[in-house]
């Protein structure tokens, strides 16, 4: 597949992907889907997967910053190929730009419809704001008892004809734990914030609060959109949800590196910075060029797994920037041999939610964190 050779490489799975979005619409059959590509993808890479996202019957992408919502209209998707919408706003953050390019901004508080609406007049357009409900998350968005205050803001600036609203939105704070108390709590805190937008005379296109927790689990949360990052990704919210092969999803990153060492050393050696590992027999060492200047994390230090010459193998001692160290057990795989760190597993190689595992995360960051000097390579 690669013309020459890589140290590493992070093999993305378009065809994988474009099956976790049917997946998923097909669990919301009726609400539009909205691929969340922010992050680059969840470190996928954000122009391929939206892409493929938008082939597979996404008619939305969400982001998180007004630069990645640009840029995915700059790359020349346009309006008509997808609404795009973007959350994470700050006070003088690129409204004009944004409004100007089609996207659909968020406000959740006062001076964002402000600084949105006020943009909009500079411009001679109409700002398309999507309204965002904190109903329990306790992060962004307009608290409960500023939420009147907001809409009649609202109504006003669409009289004036600066915005219009169409969206109005919450997020989930605990969709991945079923049955968690705050879930029915947040469900009627939005049909409420919902009911009185609308009877103050909002008509949005959309409401929306599944993230992927949500879509699998919640139908009565799926509204008129569903807003999935990390099952279309192909990793499950939670193991404790379930399996990705319990909703039909398939892991779409595989890491792998190719190995670059292969030595013999004796019972007693030291293994990589601080000697947190000592050899303890005679044995064979791998070297793995990847490292946490790749994104790997250090916390997985002497915990890490990795598939080399089909045997699942430990990360020896501490990872560290470029590389790492495993014992091979008195194995002699060649130099180049393929090491795998994760994938979907069906190889026998550990999986993102392994390495979660191994170093006390999530395994949205295991993927997310996977840097720039990796090269993408699509299949
Ligand atoms: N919506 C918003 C506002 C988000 O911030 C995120 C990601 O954190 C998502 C949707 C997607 O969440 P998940 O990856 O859990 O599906």
């Amino acid at each position: 597949m690669n013309e020459t050779p890589l140290r590493v490489r992070a093999e993305i799975d378009l065809a994988a992907l474009r099956s976790n979005v049917r997946a998923l619409r097909a669990r919301a059959p009726r609400a539009a889907f909205m691929a969340v590509v922010k992050a680059d993808a969840y470190g996928h890479g954000m122009l391929p997967c939206a892409r493929a996202a938008l082939r597979a019957g996404a008619t939305w992408l969400g982001t998180a910053t007004p630069e990645e919502a640009l840029a995915l209209r700059a790359a020349g998707i346009g309006l008509d190929e997808a609404r795009v919408l973007c959350w994470l706003w700050t006070p003088g953050g690129p409204w004009r730009e944004a409004i100007e390019a089609d996207i659909e901004v968020s406000a959740g508080a006062l001076w964002a419809l402000r600084e949105a609406a006020a943009a909009a007049r500079a411009a001679g357009r109409t700002a398309r704001v999507q309204l965002k409900a904190d109903t329990g998350l306790g992060r962004g968005g307009c608290q409960p008892a500023d939420w009147p205050e907001l809409v009649e803001e609202s109504l006003k600036a669409e009289a004036e004809g600066t915005v219009r609203i169409t969206g109005i939105w919450s997020h989930y704070a605990c969709a991945d734990e079923p049955g968690h108390p705050s879930i029915a709590a947040q469900s009627a805190a939005f049909a409420q914030a919902v009911a009185y937008a609308e009877d103050a005379g909002l008509r949005p296109d959309v409401r929306h609060i599944a993230n992927s927790p949500a879509t699998l689990t919640l139908p009565d949360a799926h509204y008129d959109l569903v807003r999935p990052g990390i099952a279309m990704y192909g990793i499950s919210p939670s193991p404790e949800l379930g399996s990705p092969a319990d909703f039909g999803l398939r892991p779409v990153m595989t890491l792998a590196a190719s190995l670059a060492l292969v030595k013999h050393a004796p019972e007693g050696h030291g293994v990589s910075y601080g000697h947190h590992y000592a050899t303890p027999a005679d044995t064979t060492l791998g070297l793995v060029p990847v490292g946490y200047g790749d994104g790997l994390p250090r916390h997985a230090s002497g915990r890490g797994p990795v598939l080399i010459g089909g045997k699942v193998r430990t990360v020896a001692g501490r990872i560290a920037m470029d590389q790492f160290v495993v014992d091979l057990d008195g194995d002699e795989p060649a130099p180049g041999d393929e090491a795998l760190l994760f994938g979907p597993g069906d190889r026998g190689e550990p999986t993102a939610e392994d390495w979660a595992q191994a170093a006390d995360t999530i395994a949205y960051e295991i993927v997310t964190r996977i840097g720039s000097r990796v090269p993408r390579v699509y299949v």
